[in-house]
C-alpha cells in the first residue's frame, strides 16, 4: 500500500485533476489517496471565518456563493454524465447549506476548524464522484472517523491506524481510498486541522499508520529545491535528503513540506517522495534514512521570529541562572529556536508570541529583557555540514548583512543565522551565489 498526497495546485483546475487520474491510473498498486482543497480555497475559507468572527452576512453570502460556483464550475466541465453531474452538485449544494449553518453561529476555535477544513471536503466529494464516473472504482474516506491526533506534534499512531484499519475493513474493499488531508479529531472529539499546509502531515501520518511501503507527495515543483525558488534564480532539486536534513529544512521553513511532515516515518524506514504532478517523470526527492552525500545540501528561511535578549547584571551564568530562564518559556508553553550566550547575557529566538507579554513580565523582574520582532532565520543544511570544505565561505555574509546571531555546532548538520526579515531575500541570494554557484564553478574547471 502507498499513499499519495496531491496538493492545492494538482488538485486546482480540471486540466490537474485530469493529470492525477492519469499518476493514479499509471500501475495496479493499492493507493490511499490524501487531497488538499483546491488552490486558493482555504484562504478563501480563512477569509470566510473573518466575516463570521465580524457577524458580516452580506459577506458570508457572497463568499460562500462563490465557492460553490467555483466547485460545481468544475463538475460540470470535469463530468460528462448529466445525471451524475447533478447528483454531484446536489451534493456540493448539501455541504454549502451545513457552511451557511456553521456561519451563522457565534465565532469559536472549532468554528474556525469546521469551517477552513470544508475545501478538503468539496475537493474530495468530487474527485471521487469523478473517478468513479470514468469506471476508476474508489472508495471516498472521511478523514474525521480516523484521523484522531490528541498531541498535534506527536500523534498516537495506533491510534490513528487501528481506527483506519477497521474502517477499510467494514468498507468495500478497493485499490484505491480517497480522504481528506489537513482535517482531524482532537483530544476532546471536536474537529479541529493539522495547522496550514497539513496534508502532507495527514500523508505521512497515514503512512506511518500504516506501515505504507512509500509516501509520495505530489507537487508543483520537481523535489525540494536547494534554496527557496520564490526568491532564488538557478535552484535545483536535490535527489536524496536524509530524514534529518528533511526535517531540518521543513521546520526552518522549506515551504514544500509542513514542518512535520517527516516526524511520523521516521524510524519506520517508510521512505518519503516529492514529485511533480507537472511532471511525473522527474526523479524528485528521495527522502529517507541514507546518507548518499555528505555537505552542504540546502537552505531555507523561516520568518515570523522573534528575538529575546535577557541582561544581567547578576552573574548570568551563575549556576541555575539559565535554568530559570528556560523554566519560565517552558512553563508558558514557548519553545526556543536559537540561542547565544555571552558573559552578562543571552540571546535567544521563539517563533510563538501568544505568550511573550507574560514571559517578559516574569523575566523584568531580575533580568533587563529587549524584545525584536520581523525576524527570520536562515538555516545551511547538510549531514556534517560544519565539515564541508565551503562552508566557511558563508561568514563572508558579515561583511554585507547585519546577522543579528549565528548558531554553529549545535548539530554537525546545521548553521542558522538570524537575519532582519528585510535583509532575508539579500541573504539567501548571497549564501546561493557563494555556496551553490562557486561550487558548480569549481566543478567544471
Ligand atoms: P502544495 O499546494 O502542493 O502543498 P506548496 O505550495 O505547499 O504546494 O509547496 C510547493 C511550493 O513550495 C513550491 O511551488 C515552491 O515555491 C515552494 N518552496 C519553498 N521552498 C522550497 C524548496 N526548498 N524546494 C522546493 N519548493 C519550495
Ligand atoms: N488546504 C490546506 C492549506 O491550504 C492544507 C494543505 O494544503 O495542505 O493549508
Ligand atoms: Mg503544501
Amino acid at each position: 500500500m502507498r499513499v499519495l498526497k496531491f496538493g492545492g495546485t494538482s488538485v486546482g483546475s480540471v486540466e490537474n485533476l485530469n493529470r492525477v487520474r492519469e499518476i493514479l491510473t499509471s500501475d495496479q498498486d493499492d493507493k490511499i489517496v490524501v487531497c488538499s482543497a483546491m488552490s486558493g480555497v482555504t484562504d478563501q475559507l480563512v477569509r470566510l471565518v473573518e466575516n463570521i468572527r465580524f457577524n458580516d452576512t452580506d459577506a458570508i453570502t457572497r463568499n460562500l456563493h462563490k465557492l460553490e460556483s467555483k466547485h460545481t464550475d468544475v463538475i460540470d466541465t470535469l463530468i460528462e454524465d448529466q445525471e451524475i453531474r447533478n447528483t454531484l452538485k446536489d451534493g456540493v449544494s448539501i455541504m454549502i447549506t451545513e457552511m451557511f449553518e456553521i456561519s451563522s453561529q457565534e465565532y469559536s476555535e472549532i468554528i474556525n476548524s469546521k469551517i477552513i477544513t470544508y475545501g478538503e471536503t468539496l475537493l474530495t466529494y468530487i474527485f471521487s464522484g469523478f473517478l468513479n464516473s470514468v469506471g476508476i472504482t474508489n472508495v471516498l474516506l472521511d478523514a474525521k472517523e480516523f484521523m484522531h491526533v490528541d498531541v498535534i506534534e506527536n500523534p498516537n499512531l495506533d491510534k490513528v491506524g487501528n481506527k483506519l484499519k477497521a474502517i477499510l475493513k467494514s468498507k468495500e474493499q478497493s485499490s484505491l481510498y480517497i480522504t481528506q488531508g489537513f482535517v482531524c479529531k482532537n483530544e476532546k472529539g471536536q474537529i479541529s486541522h493539522l495547522k496550514r499546509g497539513g496534508s502532507d502531515y495527514t500523508a505521512t501520518i497515514i503512512g506511518a499508520a500504516l506501515y505504507a511501503s512509500e509516501v509520495q507527495i505530489w507537487t508543483d515543483i520537481d523535489g525540494l529545491h536547494n534554496n527557496d525558488p520564490r526568491y532564488v534564480d538557478d535552484t535545483h532539486p536535490i535527489s536524496h535528503l536524509t530524514y534529518n536534513e528533511a526535517a531540518e529544512l521543513a521546520y526552518f521553513g522549506a515551504k514544500i513540506l509542513h514542518p512535520q511532515t517527516v516526524s511520523p516515518v521516521v524510524g519506520k524506514d517508510i521512505p518519503v517522495l516529492l514529485k511533480n504532478t507537472f511532471d511525473p517523470e522527474a526523479s524528485g526527492t528521495v527522502i529517507s534514512n541514507k546518507t548518499y552525500k555528505k555537505g552542504l545540501k540546502a537552505i531555507s528561511a523561516k520568518d515570523g521570529i522573534t528575538a529575546i535578549k535577557i541582561k544581567s547584571n547578576r552573574m548570568l551564568m551563575a549556576h541555575g541562572y539559565l535554568r530559570r530562564i528556560f523554566e519560565v518559556f517552558d512553563n508558558h508553553n514557548t519553545s526556543i529556536d536559537m540561542i547565544t550566550t555571552s558573559e552578562i547575557a543571552i540571546s535567544l529566538t521563539i517563533d510563538n508570541i501568544n505568550n511573550l507579554d507574560k514571559i517578559i513580565k516574569e523575566i523584568e523582574a531580575y533580568a533587563e529583557i529587549t524584545v525584536e520582532q520581523d525576524h527570520s532565520i536562515i538555516c545551511i543544511v547538510g549531514e556534517s555540514v560544519i565539515n564541508d570544505k565551503n562552508s566557511y565561505k558563508l561568514f563572508e555574509i558579515l561583511n554585507y548583512i547585519p546577522v543579528r546571531m549565528v548558531s554553529y555546532g549545535g548539530s554537525n548538520n546545521n548553521i542558522s543565522l538570524l537575519v532582519d526579515t528585510k535583509d532575508k531575500i539579500p541573504t539567501l541570494r548571497f549564501l546561493n551565489e557563494k555556496l551553490f554557484q562557486t561550487q558548480k564553478k569549481e566543478a567544471v574547471v
